[in-house]
Order: C-alpha cells, then sequence, then structure tokens
C-alpha cells in the first residue's frame, strides 16, 4: 500500500529548491519508477516535492554552441520524437524508443530515467540487501542471472536506465542546482560505483535537482547508436547492450567513445574497445577484436556467464552496422 506523504507541486525552480533545502523531501518527477518504489517500502519520504508544474524544466532547445539542451522533465516519448535527436544523435533516439512501454515513455523524464532505482529482485523485494543498509547482497550468491559481469563491489545490480549509456557515449552533461549552487556533471560520472557507495545511485545530493541535460554539438563525421537484447521483444530492461558513438574520418575512426548497458552498477565504459577500433578501419579483424575486449576482464557470476557471447555477439553486429 502506499504509505502517506506531503504533496508540494511548486511552480518554478527557486520555489522547487527552497523547500528540498527545508524539508527531507524526494523529487517527484514523472513518478513512473518513485511511486512503485514507496508503494513496495524500497525507501519511505514524508514528502515529495513535484516538478511537474515547474514549465521552465521542459522541451528541447538549440545551445549556443550548436548541441541540444534537454530539460529534465523532458519526457522519453518527446525524446524519441524529436528530429533533432534523430537527426544527430542517433544513440539518444534509439534508446527512448526502447525504454519501457509507450505509456512509460509518455510519463516518464529524462532525469527520472537517468536517477531511477535499480531493478534487482532482492533490492525490491523484502531483502534487507546491502543497497537498503543491511550487510550483503543476496544476488551474489542467489539469483544473478540478469546482475553484473563488471566493476560489483559489495552489490552487484545493474544499471537499468538505457538513455544513461547513450548520454554517456555523447559526451552529454548534466546542469544540476542545489539551494546554494549550480555545477555540471557529466553524464559518464553521474553514477555512484558501489565501491563508493553502495546505497546512492547517484553522486547528487538530496538537496540537488538536474535541471537539464546537455548534449555537446555532434562533431563531423559522428555516427552514434544504442541496441539492447532484452529477455522478450516486449517492454523490458537490457540483458545486455552497447551504446557507441564513433567519429569517423573517412572509413578510419578518429575517436570513439563506447558504453555497455547490463553489464555493471553504473552504464559501463569500455576503453579496452575505444582502444582497439581508434584510428583503425572496422574490418573483420578489429571488429572480432573489439568483440573480444568487449569482455576482457568480466567477472561473471554464478548464472549470468550467458552474457559473455551475448556482449560479444551484439558488439560485433553493432560495429559492422556502424561501418556501413
Ligand atoms: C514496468 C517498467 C519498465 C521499465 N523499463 C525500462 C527500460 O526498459 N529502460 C529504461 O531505461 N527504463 C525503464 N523503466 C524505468 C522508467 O523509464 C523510469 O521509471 C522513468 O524513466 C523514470 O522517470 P520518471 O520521470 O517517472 O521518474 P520518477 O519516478 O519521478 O523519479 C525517479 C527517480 O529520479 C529522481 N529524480 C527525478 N527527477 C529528478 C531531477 N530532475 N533531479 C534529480 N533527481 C530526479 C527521483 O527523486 C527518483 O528517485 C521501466 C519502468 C517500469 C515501471
Amino acid at each position: 500500500m502506499l504509505p502517506k506523504f506531503s504533496y508540494i507541486q511548486p511552480t518554478s525552480l527557486p520555489e522547487a529548491l527552497a523547500i528540498l533545502e527545508d524539508k527531507d523531501a524526494r523529487i517527484h518527477a514523472g513518478g513512473s519508477d518513485l511511486i512503485g518504489c514507496l508503494r513496495d517500502g524500497v525507501f519511505a519520504t514524508d514528502t515529495l516535492v513535484s516538478l511537474g508544474a515547474v514549465s521552465e524544466l521542459r522541451g528541447i532547445t538549440a545551445s549556443a554552441d550548436g548541441g541540444l539542451k534537454i530539460g529534465a522533465m523532458t519526457t522519453i516519448s518527446e525524446i524519441a520524437d524529436s528530429e533533432a535527436i534523430g537527426a544527430s544523435y542517433t544513440a539518444l533516439a534509439d534508446a527512448a524508443k526502447v525504454v519501457a512501454s509507450p505509456q512509460l515513455r509518455n510519463q516518464g523524464t529524462i532525469a527520472g530515467n537517468l536517477c531511477q532505482k535499480p531493478r534487482c529482485w532482492y533490492y525490491r523485494g523484502d531483502f534487507d540487501c546491502i543497497r537498503k543498509g543491511g550487510e550483503i547482497c543476496y544476488a551474489y550468491s542467489g539469483e544473478n542471472q540478469y546482475h553484473c559481469i563488471f566493476g560489483g563491489d559489495m552489490c552487484y545490480i545493474v544499471h537499468p536506465s538505457d538513455t544513461a549509456p547513450a548520454l554517456a557515449a555523447l559526451g552529454a552533461v548534466c546542469r544540476v542546482s542545489s539551494p546554494t549552487a549550480s555545477r555540471s556533471v557529466s553524464v559518464d560520472a553521474l553514477h555512484m560505483p558501489p565501491a563508493e557507495d553502495p546505497q546512492r545511485e547517484t553522486v547528487l545530493d538530496d538537496d540537488e535537482i538536474i535541471t537539464e541535460v546537455i548534449l555537446p554539438r555532434a562533431p563531423a563525421g559522428l555516427r552514434s547508436s544504442y541496441r539492447k537484447v532484452r529477455s522478450r521483444a516486449a517492454w523490458d530492461f537490457a540483458v545486455v547492450g552497447v551504446a557507441l558513438a564513433v567519429v569517423f574520418d573517412g572509413d578510419t575512426v578518429r575517436s570513439a567513445r563506447v558504453f555497455l548497458s547490463g553489464a555493471a552498477p553504473v552504464p559501463w565504459r569500455s576503453k579496452a574497445v575505444e582502444d582497439v577500433i581508434t584510428g583503425k578501419t572496422l574490418d573483420n579483424a578489429t571488429i572480432s577484436a573489439a568483440a573480444e575486449a568487449s569482455v576482457a576482464g568480466a567477472e561473471p557470476l554464478s548464472e549470468n556467464g550467458y552474457k559473455i557471447e551475448l556482449f560479444k555477439g551484439l558488439m560485433t553486429e553493432q560495429l559492422e552496422t556502424i561501418s556501413g
């Protein structure tokens, strides 16, 4: 059952920040993750601050340097449907189109998608796991077929967002405001590795609000993509996923940013793949070496060793496709 809480609906960002300064409150965006967590007792709060009436947080606009600014309350559907995003930031458009279901994409926002809680069945269930302040990760020696193969330490979740690896590959940055300051946090540094703090998903403080996500100007020669494999064709989270942002100079890879989803507790940067493909043409030998590199150093758990072959296959297909 949903517990009782106060619901405050400010109409401006300063008003929202003032409430967060005064009260131990949680931010409510689309509510598609938050309300389920409250109902299931994953965490509790006395107060929700809705950003739904803060109109300055909505919309997609051009930035002065030729990039794009996406307001934090922009829905995933708006991103999936945006011509500007589809034209220059294909990885983000690809990712937005495969988030959840149409209803959830209409309701869920980009900031909520980046800040959502993990889907581990122990964390979401009646288990006092380490992410909820307990002593152990039940997945480590339990049911772990959907858990991580990289970056596990005390907690073995995978980060659930599809847009996060795409935005990280594209070099996006979050603008963040608190009652006293503003700062920028790049999406590739937004998420908290469990080795640093297994109870937090992001590096944001409780009184900080993401106000917008900034995509840098797309360089000439950029091709990008995101694809995930899920266990069924209907809505589902990534079992494995690959986000690519590759800048080509003719047939040669000038630079690349590669992030994996379904791999680690945070969007997982694969520098090994980037190193293999940079300066090369994407011929069969390079793609094969990149596929092997994508899983180098992986540490599968008892039930998720199948992810190794899936990542290799997906990386191969995505590099073949992006090479044209
Ligand atoms: C059945 C189901 C299937 C799903 N499948 C997928 C999937 O395949 N891929 C995927 O990526 N996601 C998936 N999701 C997650 C879904 O996309 C998220 O629930 C949604 O994007 C969250 O957005 P929201 O606006 O509803 O966030 P909310 O639920 O309102 O908030 C989520 C979290 O973000 C915080 N937050 C929200 N806005 C801000 C802000 N501006 N600044 C700081 N913190 C903020 C909230 O406090 C809360 O902790 C699924 C969810 C469900 C319920």
